[in-house]
């Protein structure tokens, strides 16, 4: 792989940028593997690139059904954070967080990532309890947050109505190194440096059925025909429930679509990232100056990548009322991505029951953020059976009773 640098950028220039290379290979599949990894998303990727990088297992196919990246990996609205309550969750969000800090040094790719601070906004007096409890639970945790007062949220925000017509501003809870990175340039990072070390990523793969032998993985059947594995991780966010049904097991998890939009850009307005959980909306300004917007879920579950207009009308009424400034703004597109929720709001990283199945999944609305943590934590799991990262996040779980209610950091927000 040719280095990038600012000498290849210079090089490049001088000779009208006729040198750069494919970022990654198009190969053909192979008949078998030690590992297959499906879904070519930031998790997918970010799992092989750590089973080659930390425990030198190269043998690896990431089948990808779409193009990679094209999932919710490419649909998110980048907030990254890691002041979860849980100290499991701390552990993993705060994993990928300090990951991401030299993430591009890593993959000598630019992932763009912006710690600009993220604020949560406390707009009831549940809210304010609640955030002081995490930050004194992130304090423990060695997660740096600290809650802030709305003389210094005006401070961070200047553009805030501090007293909206509905709930009135009461402070945040502020992460001063969390913030944004770009969506497609982490997929494409991970995807170059995989492709670098051998791997294999086939796109328009889509798995259509899972072989086993003896309670046992063996394989995968494609649209591209059999490929055969020693190991296999099920890395597809909202169709995992699909995934678990072809290989003969269920999940508890709904597939629901979670929906975002983007403004016309604009000047800089606001240059951290804010979230407004009580009227339900955040917001950010990405690079090229479009307001970055989340929404919320839909009511039901479904398949569909679509937004919808209620969702537009929701969201925006519940951030004018704090931001006035936005109200004449134009919209400029909105779209829909298909989360993996489950009942406690926490992911799943487990064995499952059919030998050398392994299941990541469970991001929900707030797994990008979590990408390189999850990578790390699920490579150690499929590659030693066991890993102190992901160790709570078993499927046991479920059935024992030891919930890792992260409702409040995770059902709402991003
Ligand atoms: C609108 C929106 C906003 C969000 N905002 C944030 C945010 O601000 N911060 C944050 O941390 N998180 C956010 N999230 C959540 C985040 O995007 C996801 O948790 C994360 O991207 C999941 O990554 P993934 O790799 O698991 O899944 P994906 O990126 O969805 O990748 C899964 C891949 O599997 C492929 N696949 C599925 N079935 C098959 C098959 N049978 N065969 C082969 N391939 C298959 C899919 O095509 C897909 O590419 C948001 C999500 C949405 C939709």
């Amino acid at each position: 792989m040719k280095r990038y640098s600012a000498f290849a950028v210079a090089r490049e220039a001088l000779r009208y940028h006729k040198g750069w290379g494919r970022a990654w290979r198009a190969p053909e599949p192979k008949a078998r593997y030690d590992v297959i990894i499906v879904g070519a998303g930031g998790h997918g990727l970010a799992t092989a690139y750590y089973l080659g990088k930390n425990f030198g297992i190269t043998n690896v196919a990431i089948l990808e059904k779409g193009w990679l990246g094209g999932g919710n990996t490419g649909r998110n609205t980048t907030i990254i954070r890691s002041n979860y309550l849980q100290d499991s969750s701390a552990a993993i969000f705060e994993k990928a967080r300090s990951l991401y800090e030299d993430l591009s040094q890593d993959l000598n790719y630019n992932v763009m990532f912006s710690p600009r601070g993220c604020l949560m906004l406390a707009q009831t007096q549940s809210e304010v309890r609640g955030y002081e409890r995490t930050a004194h639970a992130n304090a423990l945790q060695g997660v740096e947050t600290e809650w802030v007062g709305p003389e210094r949220v005006k401070e961070l925000l200047p553009i805030i109505n501090l007293d909206g017509p509905r709930y009135p501003v009461l402070g945040g809870l502020w992460q001063a190194r969390a913030g944004t990175a770009r969506h497609d340039a982490v997929a494409w990072g991970y995807a170059r440096a995989c492709s670098d070390m051998g791997m294999d990523i086939i796109q328009n793969c889509e798995v259509t059925g899972v072989m086993r032998a003896g309670g046992k993985v063996t394989g995968v059947s494609t649209t591209r025909g059999e490929i055969g594995c020693d190991k296999l991780g099920m890395v597809v966010a909202g169709h995992s429930g699909v995934l678990a049904d072809l290989a003969g097991f269920r999940l508890p998890i709904e597939s629901v679509a979670l929906q975002a939009l983007v403004s016309e850009p604009v000047k800089p307005l606001i240059d951290i990232v804010v979230m407004a959980n009580t009227v339900h909306g955040y917001m950010s300004q990405s690079d090229k100056g479009e307001l970055v917007i989340g929404g919320g879920t839909d009511s039901f579950n479904n398949y569909s990548q679509r937004g919808s207009y209620h969702h537009i009308e929701h969201t925006l009424a519940a951030l004018i009322e704090t931001f006035p400034i936005i109200s004449r703004i134009k919209m400029l597109r909105q779209w829909g991505g298909i989360v993996d929720m489950t009942g406690d709001r926490s992911p799943i990283l487990s064995k499952t029951p059919v030998e050398g199945i392994f299941v990541n999944c469970g991001w929900g609305t707030g797994g990008f953020k979590a990408i390189p943590g999850s990578g790390w934590a699920f490579a150690e799991l499929m590659a030693r059976g066991q890993s102190p990262l992901a160790e709570e996040f078993s499927l046991d779980r479920f059935t024992e009773g030891r919930f890792i209610d992260e409702s409040v950091a995770a059902g709402v927000a991003h």
